[in-house]
């Protein structure tokens, strides 16, 4: 099979060979996910293996029977399924929320304020001859992004490494800063000082500029904002760097404003390094059903987006949720201690290919199919371009759509809808 697709991280490198067991054109990472055997053997409730149908049929009652659900996960499985999750939290009248929560959720506050001035990662490997990783380190998290979409990639107009120049902006000299034409290192938690500094000299304010800002002299953000307005076509991507740390939202709105202070002069574009392969798709999906990304509430019979509220973190610390539905997602994993101890009191299902951290406080697990090589869908790439995910390989485990399918069928029998 040619031009398969790997399911592991944002990049969603479609040029994957595989022979049936293995993946070629894998980076490290996502070879572990092509090769990945510890698998839960069939679905258990409280340790019980039972049928599909019976775990199904148990889980749906569980969820009929809360007050408020919590349906959380959704970013490593495909559109066609999450679509019917945020479907399911409305009939249940719980909440939908999923990992972007946790991760690049203030980039979403930020675009509702100011909008993305956004493009592709193919118009970053065809035309960009200024790239600028700010928070972000693409070696390590998406390994194959500098020579598929930027540093070392070839394209229309930059045909390679030399026709770039690539700016490194973090609080530490990461693996992708050996990459760079140029490192920065700043302050930590002093991006939005950072920012609003390359403004002002971008403007022609360079005298309102203090002597040193976030750790930078005024000389060297003097030769930043040189070799930014320099560039034909640039495109700065970002990573969590900026999302959690001091400023969080408004340290996006910030370099949103730049960019768009950038275009007045050149052309830029923007783009957040997204992380699981399918992180976009649980955000637009619910955008498109329900009108928000995350943190929606259907108790009241209709939508409502409160992230101080609704996201799966606040939900668990206030006891606001009295059952759980994990999809594809591994919460006891990285969520705070006290969320996690109330996850332990309440009912959770768990729907996910692989054994994880929430497999052992989960009272129903159901395993499914691995996405893109077990069973096929749409995703989104991080800068939003969709891709048909193929099934690889024949198997007996029901995908996550064939899952819910049935689950929403039972909550909608049960409720006697
Ligand atoms: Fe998979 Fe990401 Fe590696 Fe590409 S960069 S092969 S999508 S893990």
């Amino acid at each position: 099979m040619k031009n398969a697709i790997c399911t592991f991280c944002g990049n969603v490198c479609d040029d994957i060979e595989f022979d049936g067991t293995v993946g070629k054109n894998l980076c490290p990472i996502g070879e572990a996910k092509f090769a990945a055997k510890r698998r839960m053997e069939a679905p258990t409730i409280e340790g019980e293996k039972v049928s599909y149908e019976e775990a199904i049929e148990r889980a749906a009652e569980i969820l009929v029977n809360a007050k408020r659900p919590l349906l959380y996960g959704w970013a490593s499985t495909v559109n066609e399924a999450i679509k019917l999750g945020v479907i399911l939290a409305e009939k249940l009248g719980g909440i939908y929320d999923q990992c972007s929560s946790v991760c690049h959720a203030p980039s979403t506050l930020a675009m509702i304020e100011e909008g993305i001035p956004g493009g592709t990662l193919g118009q970053a490997k065809n035309r960009a001859d200024v790239i600028v990783f700010w928070g972000c380190n693409p070696v390590e998290a998406h390994p194959r992004h500098p020579s598929r979409y930027s540093v070392m990639a070839r394209g229309f107009l930059t045909k390679g490494r030399q026709y770039r120049h690539i700016v490194v902006v973090d609080v530490r000299k990461t693996a992708t800063a050996y990459l760079a034409t140029e490192f920065y290192q700043i302050k930590p938690g002093y991006d939005f000082a950072v920012f609003t500094a390359l403004r002002s000299i971008v403007n022609g304010h360079e005298d309102a500029v203090p002597d040193e800002v976030g750790g930078l002299s005024k000389e060297k953000l003097k030769e930043l904002a040189d070799v930014l307005m320099d560039g034909k076509y640039g495109v700065i991507f970002y990573g969590l760097g900026l999302t959690h740390s001091r400023g969080q939202d408004r340290n996006v709105e910030c370099i949103v404003k730049l960019v768009q202070t950038l275009n007045r002069q050149t052309r830029y574009i923007l783009q957040p390094m997204r992380g699981h392969f399918n992180v976009v798709g649980a955000g637009a999906v619910a955008a498109w059903e329900a009108g928000y990304e995350y943190a929606i509430d259907f108790s009241r019979g209709y939508p409502r987006f409160s992230p101080s509220e609704f996201t799966a973190v606040e939900a668990l610390l206030r006891k606001d949720c009295d059952a759980a539905l994990i999809v594809a997602s591994d919460p006891a994993a990285h969520f705070p201690k006290k969320a996690v101890e109330r996850l332990a009191e309440i009912p959770v299902i768990q729907i996910d290919p692989h054994p994880n951290v929430t497999t052992l406080l989960a009272d129903i697990v159901i395993p499914s199919a691995i996405v893109g090589i077990e069973a096929e869908g749409t995703v989104y790439r991080m800068d939003g371009i969709p891709l048909r995910v193929k099934k690889l390989r024949e198997t007996e485990y029901w995908s996550d759509y064939q899952i819910l399918r049935l689950m929403l069928d039972k909550v909608i029998q049960m409720k006697g809808e």
